[in-house]
């Protein structure tokens, strides 16, 4: 007998149908003898509709109070599978959130979870029942309802298998495992039998969606044994998230491509060329709660210098604002912004041992005619921002390029 997290995605709770099939598939675990605890996100569509929703009554509604609503979506998913399961003779037992409780820290809308109480969830799966949490969602020590960022429902997955020592973490999807790339927009993309955790880290903050880059981090952490299938199609074995690199086999130098389509680029044109002038953007830049991402500061002319840098282009209209008051303050021309921008990254721990990687990254784009505005680098990813137009194009050619596409 083991103890099975398995965590369904919006889609696989999409409509009635969708649920009765998850009762379904919970079921058959449980027959062959498992403990299983189920986490599920809102239905799909729904979590976006309450957003939405918030924006028509309020300009800038308080976080405290966006959490209230978004939390709502799962509340309704959790309900829904426990009649699903009872229907089919299945007892279960549904919990919130703050039922659990799944104690985070106070930081609404991208809470950490800080502490999982287990205990009640094992002494109902002692009765024999599956246990349903809401995922995505948690409790502050003030009781405050708080939400994990999107995607949040994958960390309250690895979190509560972690907690409960669980042998798997089964993260059910409308993909059947991690692909070399995202399979909508390359349908060459292969899957991957495995990935590293280290590779996945990389893939998820480099905008894989397939899994919230907490969950990744968590899961590392734990040592959680983390896997991604199909929640439609059966008998997969999915994607394993491994520690190790398989070395039976001649690996790839390249496991997979990651892109954020969402960037926009901010540049401070004329700042003077003198120690602290990054310093002095940056940082209240960061006091604004704005993440920076990739940044370049070109190399000086007659004393002053262009200093650009990334943010997320929801944070664009923030970050400008904070860049006029630094402008005034340190002398600069002027205060550029792009919000056209995406990035795109190749990930493999591969790269460690293979030199010409970039080189190879660099001509094939520039075969392509697409220009490339700034480069980042780490031991195993090399990132770069291009206009957005060109994203699709970048993220086919380079899936080619290193012999990523399927055999057909
Ligand atoms: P869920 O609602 O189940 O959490 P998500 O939409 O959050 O599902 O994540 C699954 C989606 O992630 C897939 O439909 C796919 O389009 C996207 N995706 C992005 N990159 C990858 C990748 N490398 N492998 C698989 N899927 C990916
Ligand atoms: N429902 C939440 C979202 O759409 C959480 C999740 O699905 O993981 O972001
Ligand atoms: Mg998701």
């Amino acid at each position: 007998m083991a103890l099975i997290v398995q965590k369904y995605g919006g889609t696989s709770v999409g409509s009635p149908e969708r649920i009765k099939n998850v009762a379904r598939k919970v079921e058959k675990f449980r027959a062959q003898g498992h403990q299983v605890v189920v986490v599920v996100s809102a239905m799909s569509g729904e979590t976006n509709r309450l957003i939405a929703l918030t924006k028509e009554v309020a300009t800038n509604p308080s976080p405290r109070e966006l959490d209230v609503v978004v939390s709502t979506g799962e509340q309704v998913t959790i309900g829904l599978l426990c009649m699903a399961l009872e229907d089919i003779g299945v007892p279960a037992k549904s919990y919130t959130g703050g039922q659990v409780k799944i104690l985070t820290d106070s930081l609404h809308t991208k809470a950490r979870i800080l502490n999982i109480d287990e205990a009640p969830i094992r002494k109902d799966l002692d009765e024999g029942k599956v246990v349903v949490v809401a995922g995505f969602q948690g409790v502050d020590e003030h009781g405050s309802i708080t939400t994990l960022g999107r995607g949040g429902s994958d960390t309250t997955g690895v979190a509560l298998a972690a907690a409960l020592k669980a042998d798997e973490c089964q993260i059910y999807t409308d993909v059947d495992g991690v692909y070399t790339t995202d399979p909508r927009i390359v349908p060459e993309a292969r899957k991957l039998d495995t990935i590293t955790f280290e590779e996945m880290l990389e893939m998820a903050s480099l905008g894989s969606k397939v899994l919230q880059i907490r969950s990744v981090e968590f899961a590392g952490k734990y040592k959680v044994k983390l896997r991604v299938l199909s929640s439609f199609e059966e008998g997969g074995e999915g994607t394993l998230i491994t520690v190790e690199e398989d070395t039976n086999m001649e690996q790839p130098v390249i496991s997979g491509i990651a892109f954020a389509r969402d960037e926009a680029k901010l540049t401070v044109v004329g700042a003077p060329d003198k120690p602290g002038i990054a310093y002095q953007i940056l940082g209240p830049v960061a006091e604004a709660n704005i993440d920076v991402d990739m940044i370049i500061q070109n190399v000086g002319h007659d004393g002053t210098t262009d200093f650009s840098f990334t943010v997320a282009r929801g944070d664009l209209a923030k970050a400008v604002k904070v860049l006029e008051g630094v402008q005034e303050h340190i002398g600069a021309r002027a205060i550029e912004s792009d919000n056209t921008m995406c990035k795109v990254s190749i990930v493999g721990v591969g790269m460690r041992s293979h030199p010409g990687v970039a080189s190879k990254m660099f001509r094939t784009l520039a075969e392509e005619g697409i220009n490339i505005q700034m480069i980042s680098t780490s031991e195993i990813k090399i990132s770069v921002a291009i206009d957005e137009k060109y994203l699709e194009l970048a993220v086919r050619v380079l899936h080619k390029a290193f012999g990523l596409d399927a055999q057909a």
